[in-house]
């Protein structure tokens, strides 16, 4: 695991807003752990950008984008499905005990951010992937694994009848 920057654990994302500050690199996936669960290798990195700025009415804002591909585990063979991801999400910034306003809720293009103090912008790099990535990723067309004699495995509780009837 690579030694990150400590902007990336703790960002001042407001004041980054503030500043129209901007922030770029690539990320190795082995450094993403909450993305360990969906992926076949943990092999290979994503690129990101991240930007900061004020909206109309001086709301602070990050917009992120994500590319690359992953290898995604094919939920039918087990096989790995290469799965490539394009993220660009604008988020405003909101203080993390404040209820989102009306206008926030309506707005689509816009995600709202509650952040209290320092932005984990690894954190969110992975919470933004794991919302793009598909709910049950598969090839399109692949064959199930083969199950050669599974079938005629006694059935697990067959083996508890047989204790039973012995005693
Ligand atoms: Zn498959």
């Amino acid at each position: 695991m690579s030694q990150q920057p400590v902007h990336l654990s703790a960002l001042d994302a407001y004041r980054f807003a503030r500043e129209s500050g901007s922030l770029a690199g690539c990320l190795e996936l082995s450094d993403l752990p909450r993305l360990a669960d969906v992926l076949a290798s943990p092999a290979g990195n994503v690129s990101y950008q991240l930007s900061g700025y004020m909206g109309e009415r001086e709301q602070a804002r990050l917009r992120l984008r994500v590319t690359g591909t992953l290898q995604l585990l094919c939920q039918r063979c087990l096989g790995a499905v290469a799965e490539s991801i394009a993220i660009d999400s604008r988020l405003e910034l909101v203080p993390a005990d404040s209820a989102p306003t009306q206008e926030e809720l309506e707005d689509d293009s816009l995600d709202v951010l509650p952040v209290t103090g320092a932005l984990d912008v690894l954190g969110l790099v992975e919470d933004e992937i794991l919302l793009a990535l598909p709910t049950v990723p598969r090839h399109v067309t692949c064959d199930l694994p083969v199950t050669d004699g599974a079938d005629t495995l006694p059935h697990p509780f067959a083996a508890l009848v047989a204790l039973k009837r012995r005693e």
